[in-house]
């Protein structure tokens, strides 16, 4: 595993975080409006059974992040939408 990060260069600085919440998670989105229950599959963030993150301790950074995939996840489980 790589565990050195691109953005701020420190070395053996990456933690992985895993939440096995599975069907009780949930997202508040800007407007207040909530979703309940599994989460959509985003890479760098999170899959159906919880949260599955890698940052860096030194800056903050979420490793392996796509960006655009979670736009268009978390838009597309939004509520009303
Ligand atoms: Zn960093």
């Amino acid at each position: 595993m790589n565990n050195h990060c691109l953005k701020c260069n420190a070395t053996d600085s990456l933690i992985g975080i895993t939440s096995r919440a599975c069907g009780n998670s949930y997202i508040s989105y800007p407007s207040g409006e909530e979703l309940d229950g599994y989460l959509p599959n985003i890479r760098g963030l999170c899959d159906s059974d919880g949260l599955m993150i890698q940052i860096c301790i030194q800056c903050g950074q979420l490793h392996g992040l796509d960006l655009v995939k979670m736009r268009e996840q978390l838009l597309a489980v939004k509520p009303n939408n």
